[in-house]
């Protein structure tokens, strides 16, 4: 999990990289820390380099915007592994996808209509809405707004506290 902020040459963070390109980017003078030089304990150690956790594009770059791919592993982490009817959490492989409004009567595959559900939770559910069949979703399935701040839920938490800053920044 060595990975490093990104951010464009206005602090505003464009993507999440590995270590080893963090190193070309800065080696190459593309980037430089983001962060105060003697901020060590927000470093990443390699070996024996310290690579900063954040890094900003010492040129002008305009960001394509990157919409959030549909897929059971985004779905999965959207609701954070959490089962939407019963509220227990189950690894990937005890999860499914749950039609919120049932496949078999046209709902739709979007993100407002798919949320993690376990095998126990969707046999009960099976063809019926959640009102018909008296079970309540923990919160409204969504869309995710923003790729990277979606993408950092994935990270460990002793990582991404130094990113957030930036977010808030931004
Ligand atoms: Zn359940």
């Amino acid at each position: 999990m060595k990975k490093v902020l990104l951010l464009d040459s206005h602090n505003h963070p464009i993507n999440i990289c590995s270590w080893k390109r963090a190193l070309i980017l800065l080696i190459k003078g593309k980037a430089e820390n983001a962060r105060m030089l003697n901020d060590i304990d927000s470093m990443i150690k390699v070996d024996n380099i310290l690579i900063p956790c954040v890094i900003k594009l010492t040129y002008e770059l305009a960001v394509p915007y990157k919409e959030l791919p549909f897929c059971r592993e985004n779905i999965l982490v959207r609701d954070n592994f959490v089962c939407q009817y019963c509220g227990k959490k189950f690894p990937a492989e005890e999860l499914t996808l749950d039609h919120v409004f049932p496949k078999s009567r046209f709902g739709p595959d979007i993100w407002e209509n798919i949320v993690a559900c376990c095998k126990e939770c969707n046999q009960k559910k099976a063809d019926r809405t959640p009102k018909e069949a008296r079970m309540k979703l923990l919160r409204r399935p969504y869309r995710p707004k923003d790729y990277l701040m979606f993408e950092m839920q994935k990270y460990p938490q002793s990582l991404i506290k130094y990113w957030l800053e930036y977010f808030e920044a931004s």
